[in-house]
Order: structure tokens, then sequence, then C-alpha cells
């Protein structure tokens, strides 16, 4: 069968296949620790699933337009603006099924084939796949630990030719944990509006900051940062709703057109009651985000003192999202390998970094509870001895 050459290029996830392998030795009854969760482990708030039960008990279980409700738009017009300091009109936000496929019409509608898009390693891994699924070419520029996983500014403007199109910065970032500051953000935004590149700023691990980290939106820092950044954002993680599938970006005037234009055309409107429920979030109380964010916390100081504390594994104190990416190259093993025999020899499954472009290290996640969280440490500790 002759597939199109789009497709035969992607790369399976690998993170899915740690997981199937996971599933499977749980399921012959072995207690495996899994800290290879991308979601938070909490359920959805009630007044949430509320909202979305008496939409569909209301028979609110028609298309909406294919941007999402308008009443939607408007409250997320107001969040960017209360929180973000963002101005996004209503025209100029699209509702999608999940942040993931925000990222997705943003690439796509503003990448060519032959453009090049700069993105940071380790990255979540889906940028890449998304870029060249556009046509387009991921161009990779590894960070370090000493920058905290970040890219600087001096960096990207090495990677820069005149083919490049856009940067993408994930802050919070997923595998890192990384949050951009003010300044880095400030001097990546003079870069791109010198040569007009195109930033797509995936903030959907927003409300997942600690220590007093402050989120800040790339395109709020100058009048040009905002005419060059799509802001993508969503439910998913603030919200506990990964199943619900929402998300949304803000855009300039054009590419917002643009990718309205294209989702009339491909999935249309994200699922009428679900969009219910994410007005029903955006509109409550906010203490249901504080209180995940404060066990996230809890989980975080747990794990980075034990980690850093077992010889051999270094790593960059996390202060976003909920993972930390762990530097295991001491050991000798690719993080395929290391992975691999940690959940054969010890039941403890992590993603190898190789899924988020570097080999270097494994990501675990403590979007599970603190018990699992310390069974799996205690056997990484001792299957750490046997290497
Ligand atoms: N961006 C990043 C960095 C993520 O980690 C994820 C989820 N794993 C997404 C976007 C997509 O989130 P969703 O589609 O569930 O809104």
């Amino acid at each position: 069968m002759q597939l199109a050459t789009r497709v035969q290029e992607l790369t399976p996830s690998l993170t899915l296949a740690i997981d199937s392998k996971a599933k499977a030795l749980k399921a012959e009854g072995i207690d495996v620790c899994g800290f290879g969760a991308g979601e938070p482990d909490m359920d959805t708030p009630e007044h949430i699933k509320t909202a979305c039960i008496e939409a569909i008990q209301a028979g609110f279980t028609k298309y909406t337009p294919s941007s999402g409700l308008p009443e939607l738009r408007q409250a997320i017009s107001e969040k960017f603006k209360k929180d973000n300091n963002l101005d996004y009109k209503p025209s100029q936000i699209i509702v999608s099924n999940g942040a993931k496929q925000s990222c997705y019409n943003a690439v796509t509608a503003v990448c060519d084939p032959g453009d090049e898009v700069i993105i940071p390693a380790p990255y979540w891994l889906s940028y890449p796949e998304m870029v060249r699924l556009a046509g387009a070419e991921p161009v990779i520029v590894e960070t370090t630990e000493q920058s905290a996983w970040k890219i600087t500014a001096e960096q990207f403007e090495n990677a820069m030719t005149p083919k490049t199109k856009m940067i993408i910065i994930n802050s919070p970032g997923n595998p890192t944990g990384s949050v951009y500051s003010r300044e880095e953000l400030r001097a990546i935004s003079e870069v791109a509006a010198e040569e007009e590149i195109y930033i797509l700023s995936d903030e959907i691990y927003e409300r997942l900051t600690y220590e007093g980290a402050e989120h800040v939106s790339i395109a709020s820092l100058t009048p040009e940062a905002h005419d060059l950044t799509i802001t993508v954002n969503g439910f998913s993680k603030a919200y506990a709703m990964t199943g619900w599938r929402l998300g949304y970006l803000g855009a300039p005037e054009a590419i917002a057109k643009a990718i309205d234009s294209m989702q009339s055309h491909s999935t249309s409107n994200p699922c009428s009651f679900a969009q219910k429920g994410g007005l029903a979030a955006l509109k409550g109380d906010q203490q249901c985000v504080i209180d995940m964010r404060d066990e996230f916390d809890i989980r975080r100081e747990y794990m980075f003192d034990r980690l850093s504390n077992i010889s051999g594994l270094t790593a960059v104190r996390p202060l976003g999202a909920f993972y930390v990416l762990v530097n295991v190259s001491s050991y000798g093993l690719k993080s395929q390998n290391f992975a691999d025999r940690l959940l054969s020899k010890a039941n403890v499954a992590v993603v190898p970094g190789v899924a988020f472009g570097d080999d270097r290290t494994i990501r675990l996640s403590y979007a599970t509870s603190l018990d699992v969280i310390k069974k799996g440490l205690d056997r990484l500790e001792e299957f750490c001895k046997t290497l």
C-alpha cells in the first residue's frame, strides 16, 4: 500500500509504547509504579461535570459555531486579559479539540513546505511531527542543564536561517518542568521580532508553577511579540480535563481567520457540551486549580529531594508542570535501555528522554499518588545501585 510520504515519515509515540508495556505487566498482576502519566490523576471538579451534564440534559447536543461558542470565546478573551495581560478579541480565539489540535492548527496555518521551525530540545514529542506533517522542517536546538533546559536568545539567533518561519516555546515545559523568566522571553521575542519569526507559545501548564515562579505570556511583552505570537492554552492540565478534549488559541486576526476556515473543513466544533464544561471551568471558583497545584507541589518537593540524593542522577529543580527530567547519562546507557531495564528489573515505568529528543535523560511524572512515588523511588534507588 502506497501511503502519503508525510505519514510514512512519522515516528510512533514512544510514550505510548512504554505505557502499553507497563499496562501489560499490570495485567499479569505485577505491581508496576508508573511515572509515565502525562495527565493529572485527579478527577475533573464537580461543578464542571455538572455544567456539562446539565447541558446534555437540556438538549445542548448540536453543532456549535466551528471555532467555539461565542460565550466561551468571550470568557477566554477575558481570561487572557485578566491572567495574561493579552488582548485577544473573541474573533481572534479558536477553541479546538485539545491544545494539541490548537498547536497543530497553528503550525499548519503558518508553515509551508521548506520552512524551518526551531524547537528547543528536550521538547514535547508532538512538535516535530506536527511540523513534518505540515511539510516543514523541524530544527532541533539542544539545551543544557546549565540553562535549565531553556533555549537562549543567542542559541535561537544562531539556529536561524533565511528559511526560519517559527519558533516553539513551551513554558512551563514538558518534559523539563522549566519556566522561562520575563527577561528570557523578552530576549527571545526581540530576536523573533528582528526577523519576523512567528512564535508558537504553548502555555498549557500555565497554572502549574511553584516556588513563586511567574508565568509570563511572551505575546504580552511588546506589540511586535503580540503580532507574531500564537498563544495556546487549554483545560486539560489546569482543570484535570484531559479526556474532554478542549483547548484554545489566541492569534493575530489573519491567522485566526485562516484557522477558523481550516477547522471548519476538518473537525468543525469541539464537543458542544464539553464547551459548556469549559465555560463553567473559566467562570467558576478557581480554588480547585489552586488545590490541585498545591498537591502537585508536595509531590514535586518529595520527588526532587529523593532524586537529588541518589548518586549518579542529576536533575534541575523543576518550577512548573508535573515532571522531573533526570539526567542518567553517568550510567552510560541509552535512555531507552535505561527505561527498559528499570521496567523489567524494578517494575518502574518512566519515559526515556530519547522520546523528547534527549538521550541523556528520563522523565518522571508526579501526577500519581505520593504512595506510588515513594515506592517507585525506593525501587529506582535500589536499581541504580545495581548499575
Ligand atoms: N502541550 C503540551 C506541552 C502537552 O504536554 C500537552 C499534553 N500532553 C498538550 C499540549 C496537549 O494537551 P491537550 O490536547 O490535552 O489539551
